[in-house]
């Protein structure tokens, strides 16, 4: 059982585990969505165990939105008290026990595993569980089930940076400084971020920083809500960021601006870089980018002229088939300046989901371990072995990617079971008309989630479970600092949590010990097992978190104050130094042409998260963003003979998906965007195109060729 941390906010007692007082007078958590995981109070009315009026209000001692929330925050307890809820397991579409469906799914698992092998059971996790819940899936799929298997929708997110800021850096934690750095920088670069929709508090530290007479540089395609608030907009042409970046380091040489002192003493490999990015001189960018000379050479006078300056980047440089080499060429950019590992700037990537930082750390990952080690890295192996009592022999290698993963289900040589957790694929992976057939062709397919999601709607067996004001655990946030939500309201009868899940599975499979449902003894044991990583929590407790706040990993022992700036010394590479590595151009993996003319890029707005498959059963969510559309310039609808309003086909070479026309006259003429929160015809992801970075294994969600045809 956890034990009361005995800590307040203001006058307020806060428990992990609340009485019914506490929960009167509110508990201190954070937000179900997305990554800046804003702190709030939540109070629940209850009667007879039934939560029935939730109220919410934003917390001011949380760094990330002190004081602030987003629509979607604000309305968040209306998840809790949703019609659409699941409360009874179903088994082939059937009512069932919690013991039918748990033995059924053990049973056909271990069936499946018997016939054809552990690697015929596959694990499919999500950005969004906690830390406790990434950590005990990995650990399930690897010991109790035996699988390689085992992948997750951060794949689709924040692999590419991730892969980009290990390649430099030796490390990866997103935003490797506190956010309220930003307000006190002079110059801020965001490349394809849309921090004012997607998480809205986030602006206030850029509004901060200008206030100061600092300024904002965003690079993106659209005038979205943040690029239309920046001093400058760079607004390329999709697939072009990499040139982009190659151009300004190019003109950040040729005008003076490099840091040769910081180059010297603390990067490896400028000299190549250098040479790499000669023949990017600025007028053969704008020609690839569409981004005017002029415009480049103010942002790298602005950058280079900065005291204090970042580089951010976000999904819509890092979602393409060459995302890691475009984050490197903005990281080559960043170090060029001086600024990764200077106090004040930086070079940060902007991770997305709720807690999409700690989920690529505890080995929900293919290739990955807890504490974000190698899974093929023998000491890591011999280390996670022995925390969890096991032969380091007996733990399976590398599995495949999570496009590759579902890709490969029901193939002869692939999966014929898979059992997901948090995730909704049907909505939200690339080329979904294609994982639709797979997941059709199952033997078996297991859903845990809150409600009837598309996915969960295709399952054998689905499993209601608790959900984030219902439990708890830990976040860790963008700036991998490491929170707590704790619970703070009762969860309806019938649900269970992903915890007792995965221990009921795993007792049924054999191992009746190693699974406890506790999150804080899972946390307990994950100290143990990230003791040593790169991502090592072995010094934070629920105590700490509670009365500090939040500490910011790597934090290796209870007396260490955590990492704020893991970088102001040494980089973590072998000599301390960070890597500056070539990387070339090259066109979008499909690029317009003839028959398919222009550009489709996908994105989010500000009243849906993700799959939507919460935000879309929240009233006040749908009616402010209630179906799919399709963005387009003026010229180009008048062009097709289609006016605002009239619904569209958008047709790639994988498919069709629908919308209704929204003119803007700032986008580009020769693209065209959709969000990809809508389920049915209005998936984005019925077009989007598969094709995968070669390292971080990232589909190319953000940009691929369509056409345009007005729906009969
Ligand atoms: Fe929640 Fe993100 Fe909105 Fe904050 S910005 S309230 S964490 S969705």
């Amino acid at each position: 059982m956890a034990k009361p941390l005995g800590t307040t906010i203001g006058s307020m007692p806060i428990t992990s585990h609340p009485t019914t007082e506490h929960v009167k007078a509110g508990t201190a958590t954070h937000c179900p969505y997305c990554a800046l995981q804003c702190g709030m109070i939540v109070a629940a009315d209850e009667a007879d165990g039934v939560v029935r009026n939730v109220s919410i209000t934003p917390r001011r001692d949380i760094p990330a939105n002190a004081g602030g929330l987003c629509q979607k925050g604000w309305t968040a307890g209306e998840l809790l008290t949703n019609g659409e809820r699941l409360t009874t397991p179903l088994v082939d579409g059937r009512p069932a026990t919690w013991e039918e469906a748990l033995d059924h799914a053990a049973s056909r698992i271990a069936a499946i595993r018997a016939e054809h092998g552990p690697d015929a059971v596959a694990v499919f996790g999500g950005g969004g569980l906690t830390n406790e819940k990434a950590y005990l899936l990995g650990k399930f799929a690897r010991v109790a089930v035996g699988t390689s298997q085992i992948d997750y929708n951060g794949r689709f997110c924040m692999s590419s940076a991730a892969a980009a800021s290990i390649r430099a850096f030796g490390m990866d934690r997103g935003m490797p400084f506190p956010i309220t750095d930003l307000a006190e920088a002079d110059a801020v670069l965001i490349a394809g971020g849309n921090m004012a929709e997607t998480m809205p508090p986030f602006i206030r530290h850029l509004t901060l920083m200008r206030e100061r007479g600092g300024s904002l540089i965003v690079a993106d395609p659209r005038r979205t809500p943040t690029a239309a608030a920046a001093d400058l907009h760079l607004q390329i042409t999709p697939g072009t960021d990499l040139a982009l970046a190659l151009g300004l380091l190019h003109l950040a040489i040729a005008e003076g601006y490099v840091d040769d002192d910081y180059i010297a003493a603390r990067t490896t490999g400028f000299d190549a870089v250098r040479t790499s990015v000669s023949a990017w001189w600025p007028e053969r960018v704008e020609r690839i980018t569409g981004v005017p000379v002029a415009l480049m050479r103010e942002t790298v006078r602005l950058l280079g002229t900065a005291r204090r300056a970042m580089v951010l980047t976000g999904r819509g440089v890092e979602q393409h088939a060459k995302g890691t080499d475009t984050v490197t060429a903005f990281i080559n950019l960043a170090l060029a300046l001086g600024l990764p590992g200077t106090e004040g700037s930086g070079y940060a990537c902007i991770t997305g989901q709720g807690n999409g930082q700690g989920g690529r750390e505890h080995g929900q990952k293919a290739d990955q371990l807890p504490g974000y080690r190698r899974i093929d890295d023998p000491a890591a192996r011999a280390h996670v072995a022995s925390v969890w009592g096991v032969d380091p022999a007996a733990l399976p290698g590398p599995g495949r990617s999570a496009y590759e993963l579902l890709d490969a289900l029901g193939t002869r040589d692939g999966p014929r079971a898979l059992l997901l957790f948090g995730s909704n694929p049907l909505v939200s992976a690339p080329h979904v008309g294609r994982v639709i057939d797979r997941l059709a062709s199952l033997d078996l397919l297991v859903v845990c989630d809150i409600v009837l999601s598309e996915t969960a709607a295709a399952a054998d067996v689905v499993l209601p479970t608790t959900q984030w004001a219902e439990e708890t655990g830990t976040m860790t946030n963008l700036e991998g600092r490491v929170l707590l939500r704790r619970r703070s309201v009762a969860a309806p009868s019938g649900v269970r949590s992903d915890l007792a899940v995965l221990s009921g599975l795993a007792a049924r499979l054999g191992h009746p010990r190693g699974f406890p449902d506790d999150p804080e003894e899972v946390f307990e044991e994950l100290r143990r097992a990230s003791a040593g990583g790169p991502a090592d929590y072995s010094g934070i407790t629920y105590e700490r978190i509670a009365e500090e706040g939040g500490v910011f990993w790597p934090c290796p022992s209870e007396d260490h104050p955590g990492t704020p700036r893991p970088f102001l010394d040494r980089f973590a590479t072998p000599d301390g130094r960070a890597r500056f590595t070539p990387v070339a151009h090259r066109p979008p993996a499909e690029d317009i042409d003839e028959d398919y003319p222009l550009y489709l890029t996908t994105g989010r707005v500000l009243a849906q998260y993700q799959s939507g498959a919460q935000t879309r059963r929240i009233a006040p969510l749908t009616e402010a963003a209630p179906e799919a559309f399709v963005e387009l310039h003026p010229d180009l609808a008048e062009r097709i003979g289609v006016a605002d309003g009239e619904r569209l086909q958008v047709i790639s070479r994988r498919g069709s998906a629908s919308g209704v026309a929204r003119l803007n006259s700032t986008i580009r003429a020769d693209t065209v965007f959709m969000p990809f929160h809508y389920a049915a015809e209005g998936r984005a992801n019925l077009l989007t195109n598969t094709a995968l970075d070669p390292i971080s294994r990232m589909p190319e969600f953000k940009v691929c060729a369509v056409r345009l045809e007005k729906a009969a």
